[in-house]
């Protein structure tokens, strides 16, 4: 058992002017209030609040850690009140042994299990202080050290799965690899204690056969470093049993040699020499495919950075190497408490690692107060919630069923609003994808994106939806200000007039408007026609205007209008295209103006033309606008296909599409006998050219009887 007196040197150690004082007192008052308590063990109470103090002297905590282990469970089971603590040790000490006693409380209710992703953010959340977490798991440490002395079976169970489920991944995200270590192997020691004692029975007969391999394995490593004039100190670390288990889960491959169960570790000054290490390392020996791992340049969530690597090393052993730092190693045995110490005036640790910690608070303080989240309805809070990391470990809080367009948004409106894809745990997912906890998500932009208006039907977040609404009516205010500008453009110009935005004014004024660009926008948007408005501006026999209106696109017309260029071709966007002729860059096309919805493109040969044959002035001459980005942007094409049912013909027919760079997008059958199948296919393509070669390519093909392009 630690003494009092170790405590205090051990912490004048790394914190000489620490107040020696008060942590003494701190101890005579703990001591004084558990009387002659004591543990399972039959040892003085006294000894756990010690041990769990000496836990935090490994991260070197500051004194008003040690003394809120010191006073950690006065409240809870003593005499002890808050008040006093407050009154004797101070605002500080009393506010972090006010969180260490919530904690324990919550702990009580069983049956978190269930939800431990919840409760382990629970925990985190209810840990205002992240010294409260820290003292909190040291507790949970020394008596997970001692479960051995409780009596009744069930209760040691459950305390070893919650310590399974919680707190060693608790660990585990704030960086403490030893403590996560231990606290999964002691777990493991109760919850499955004939796998852990075969394994430990293995581990010794492999040491007694191996010898002194260990230290064989680390001279040769130091040894060919020097070599390459790198200054490096290796060390080897036995593997705990837990870990080794989990391994032979997962490869379903029992331990073989002594390498197996063992990690070397090559310390060194800089980056560079790690990986300097690392290429000596591999240049010597047999490499193990699908082992390296640079923690360096992708650190993982929790901080960590390390080059991993396995080869076949000295004597033919397949070892793992971890290659890091000495700064690199602090952070990994000391994990958040590393930076929490450096804080203070250390511009090396900005605490980004450590945002998601912040973020939980957060999300705490706009919640409630702590005492609320012991209700399940708290719980189920965070049930809905999904928690979601940046590939920098960032991480991000969101509604359930939030999507990487939520995501996006959530880390800068500008990455929503240019989002073109995402990487889900590194995979490319589509963009409505359901995020899950723990998902890392990686957004790629793209500066020629805008938001779609398909969007909107999945996003979930409100700052989502808003913003999409709002990019897209300005989007489509744009696109009608410019349709109506080249519609009354081309008025102009067909009545042989000079277009100047100022004659527009009696107009302006007529249809109640306040500027000639809203003007463009009511006509942009089919509200009035390029006939109505030249009715105000020239008030002249309107007989002139109408005969040029009724045939825009014809080659009669008096003076040749431009066509007006279309963009932006989105569903519910200014101008989309017609979902019965499916047109694409290179078909002549026209324009339909429908009353608040803009301009519906048609290929100029589209059966349902005729049905607009008797309002000429609804019509629109449009051409394809060649703007460089309009070129990457695909385009569905249909045809029409009659195939004769003999099998394998099916095959042939994609094959044929996809070798002509086609991608097949939908097809349905229209008509199935037992000689023929008759179908509809959408393919993508970039224009009319590219349809026409998937066509000929097709008619080719001996398996098909008949392909046209479907129109109406
Ligand atoms: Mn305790």
């Amino acid at each position: 058992m630690i003494r009092q007196f170790e405590l205090v040197e051990r912490l004048k150690a790394y914190d000489p002017g620490a107040d020696e004082e008060a942590l003494n007192r701190a101890y005579v008052f703990a001591m004084k209030m558990h009387g002659s308590q004591t543990r399972a063990s039959g040892a003085p109470y006294i000894s756990h609040p010690l041990e769990v103090a000496g836990l935090l002297t490994e991260l070197h905590l500051d004194s008003a850690s040690l003394m809120t282990a010191l006073l950690h469970d006065t409240v809870e089971d003593t005499e002890a009140t808050l008040a006093e603590i407050e009154r004797l040790f101070g605002s500080e000490v009393a506010r972090l042994v006010d969180g260490v006693t919530k904690l324990s409380r919550i702990e009580l209710q069983s049956d978190h299990t269930k939800q431990a992703e919840n409760f382990r953010k629970l925990v985190v959340a209810m840990s205002e202080d992240i010294r409260v977490l820290l003292v909190k798991l040291a507790d949970r440490l020394h008596n997970m050290r001692t479960l051995g002395h409780i009596k009744d079976p069930s209760k040691r169970r459950r305390i070893a799965l919650e310590t399974m489920e919680i707190y060693a991944p608790l660990a585990e995200r704030i960086g403490i690899e030893d403590w996560k270590d231990e606290l999964e192997d002691l777990a493991f020691a109760e919850l499955n204690p004939d796998a852990r004692k075969s394994i430990v029975k293995r581990l010794e007969f492999l040491r007694r056969r191996g010898g002194d391999l260990v230290s064989r394995i680390i001279a040769e490593l130091s040894r060919n470093l020097e070599e390459a004039q790198l200054k490096a100190s290796v060390s080897g670390r036995e593997k705990r049993p837990r870990s080794i288990w989990l391994k032979m889960q997962r490869k379903n491959v029992a331990f073989e040699q002594l390498a197996d169960i063992m990690a070397f570790r090559v310390i060194v000054d800089t980056v560079e020499q790690c990986y300097q290490a690392l290429g000596v390392i591999h240049a010597r020996y047999p490499v193990v495919p699908g082992r390296f791992k640079d923690y360096i340049s992708t650190p993982k969530p929790n901080g960590y950075r390390s080059l991993h690597t396995g080869v076949i090393g000295p004597e033919r052993q397949r070892i793992e190497i971890q290659i890091r730092t000495r700064e690199m190693h602090e952070v990994a045995e000391m994990g958040v408490a590393a930076h929490w110490l450096y804080k203070q005036g250390d511009p090396r640790t900005d605490g980004r690692q450590f945002r998601w910690i912040r973020e939980l608070l957060d999300i705490l303080e706009h919640a409630s107060g702590p005492e609320e989240f012991l209700e399940h309805t708290k719980l189920e809070m965070y049930q809905d919630q999904v928690f979601c990391f940046t590939p920098k470990g960032d991480l991000i809080a969101l509604p359930g069923k939030a999507t990487p367009v939520d995501f996006a948004y959530a880390v800068h409106s500008e990455i929503g609003d240019h989002c073109a894809s995402a990487k889900i745990n590194g995979r490319l997912l589509p963009l409505r994808t359901q995020l899950r906890n723990g998902d890392q998500v990686e957004i790629i932009t793209s500066r020629s994106k805008t938001p779609s208006p398909e969007w909107e039907r999945f996003v979930v977040t409100g700052k989502a939806k808003a913003r999409i609404r709002r990019m897209i009516r300005s989007q489509q205010r744009g696109q009608y200000v410019d349709l109506g500008r080249a519609i009354l453009m081309r008025a102009f110009r067909q009545e042989g007039r000079e277009f100047s935005e100022k004659l527009l004014d009696p107009a302006v004024k007529h249809f109640g408007l306040k500027s000639a660009e809203d003007l463009y926008a009511a006509v942009g948007e089919g509200q009035h026609t390029g006939r109505d408005v030249m009715e105000v501006v020239f008030p002249s026999p309107p007989e002139a205007v109408d005969q040029v209106n009724v045939v825009p696109f014809t080659r009669q017309r008096k003076q040749k209008a431009a066509p007006v260029p279309i963009k932006g071709l989105i569903p519910g966007m200014a101008v989309h295209f017609a979902r019965c002729c499916h047109p694409i860059p290179g078909d002549r096309i026209v324009g339909i103006v429908t009353t608040g919805k803009g301009v519906t493109v048609h290929t100029a040969d589209c059966d349902s033309l005729e049905s607009f044959a008797h309002t000429p002035e609804r019509w629109l001459d449009v051409d394809w606008d060649d703007a460089p980005n309009s070129a990457d942007a695909s385009h569905v094409g249909r045809v029409h296909l009659i195939v004769a049912n003999e099998s394998g013909n099916l095959g042939s027919l994609s094959t044929v599409i996809a070798q002509n760079s086609g991608n097949i997008t939908n097809l349905k059958f229209t008509n199935r006998t037992r000689d023929f199948f008759e179908m509809l296919i959408d393919v993508e393509v970039s224009d009319v050219r590219h349809l026409t070669n998937i066509i000929a390519a097709l008619r080719a093909h001996p398996a098909i009887s008949s392909v046209e392009r479907a129109r109406g």
